[in-house]
């Protein structure tokens, strides 16, 4: 296991933290969720640069060897080179990338806009500007994120798109390795869609 790796996806968490929980109060939880979103893109991509040639992108197994297999992927306007340690990693970083650039519109627009929106409408509810249930919104928030990544996390296989293509920043996605972060987000987000659901039931009931 790369700790550098790990130590800079527990970012990740930590956000969510901030985000859901507010242990700081909305206002700065919120400031400080942004903030570690900016500064942990000036820690992860010079990390990515580095470590790009140094580990498989897809199991997150170092190289033992210089010879790897070599994948290009399209980010925004930049081509970022990656490498596999197998054929059988490549064929995974490949399905994955065809799927997120078959439907890349709706990956990135389907977690920025529920993001921007639910911390928009949580500072409008802190200020008394809105007069809304907080638990629905974060709820809205959760189940439509949770949707869209454990609907990726089991359909990239289906591939798609003829380039590799990622609409959101793809260093995340070397940090622990393409296939533990989807297990990762496979498993908290039908964590949440359970937690989402068990509401609606009491609300139901
Ligand atoms: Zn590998």
């Amino acid at each position: 296991m790369n700790i550098k790796g790990l130590l800079l996806f527990l970012f990740i968490p930590v956000t969510l933290v901030l985000f859901l929980l507010f242990p700081f109060g909305v206002l700065i939880s919120v400031l400080l969720g942004l903030g570690i979103m900016f500064f942990h893109r000036l820690i992860a991509r010079p990390y990515m640069k580095y470590y790009h040639a140094k580990k498989c992108l897809w199991c997150n197994a170092p190289f033992k060897n210089a010879s790897s297999l070599k994948i290009n992927v399209e980010e925004g306007k930049n081509v970022q080179e990656f490498n596999s340690c197998s054929e059988k990693c490549k064929r995974g970083v490949q399905n994955f990338f065809r799927f997120t650039g078959a439907y890349r519109h709706m990956i990135k627009w389907g977690i920025l806009i529920p993001l921007a929106g639910y911390l928009v409408i949580a500072l409008l509810v802190s200020f008394e500007i809105l007069a809304l249930d907080m638990q629905w919104v974060k709820n809205s928030f959760k189940a439509i994120i949770a949707i869209l990544v454990v609907s990726v996390s089991f359909f990239y296989r289906v591939g798609g798109a003829a380039e590799l293509v990622f609409p959101l920043p793809v260093h995340n996605l070397l940090l622990l390795g393409i296939r533990n972060t989807l297990w990762i987000f496979r498993i908290v987000g039908i964590w949440w869609l359970i937690t989402v659901g068990k509401d609606v039931i009491e609300l139901l009931a």
